[in-house]
């Protein structure tokens, strides 16, 4: 305990009330020492015993666990980018150009988006490719169109 306030009648301090069953605030009427104390509990105004609230400590009030902080910045789109980026084969990059022709899930390295990932083959011509800045619809096939 921090304080060495010592208690005085008619001082306010937080007890266990076997009524309320609980810790309430209670008045001190009569003092024989520090432990043996009789109290009045300001609540239902039932005299008794003086009993340290739970844990000795003063309330200790439940906080609920507080949200996640949205600490992540990434975007849904970078997430699944890091993701698909993770079991991607880095290695086997192409250079992205508009006159390739690409499958789903091949890896691309685009001279000004970076690394991504074809997610999806939208036509002969077009391909939605996920970079880490999100969804790009780019063009492929484009010499034979
Ligand atoms: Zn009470």
């Amino acid at each position: 305990m921090p304080e060495a306030k010592k208690p005085e009648i008619g001082a306010e301090i937080e007890a266990l009330c076997p009524k309320c069953k609980g810790a309430t605030v209670h008045v001190i009427e009569v003092i024989k020492t520090p432990e043996l104390m009789k109290v009045m509990c300001k609540t239902c105004l039932n005299s008794h015993r003086f009993r340290p609230p739970k844990g000795g400590a003063t309330k200790t009030l439940k906080t609920p666990k507080a949200k996640k902080p949205k600490l992540d910045p990434q975007t849904r789109e970078e997430r699944k980018w890091n993701r698909l980026l993770e079991h991607a084969d880095k290695e086997k990059a192409v250079s992205y150009s508009m006159n390739s022709s690409f499958t789903e899930n091949d890896v691309i390295d685009h001279t000004k988006f970076g690394v991504g990932v074809v997610v999806k083959i939208l036509d002969h011509g077009k391909i939605t490719v996920i970079f880490q800045d999100g969804l790009r619809n780019m063009v492929q096939n484009f010499k034979t169109r």
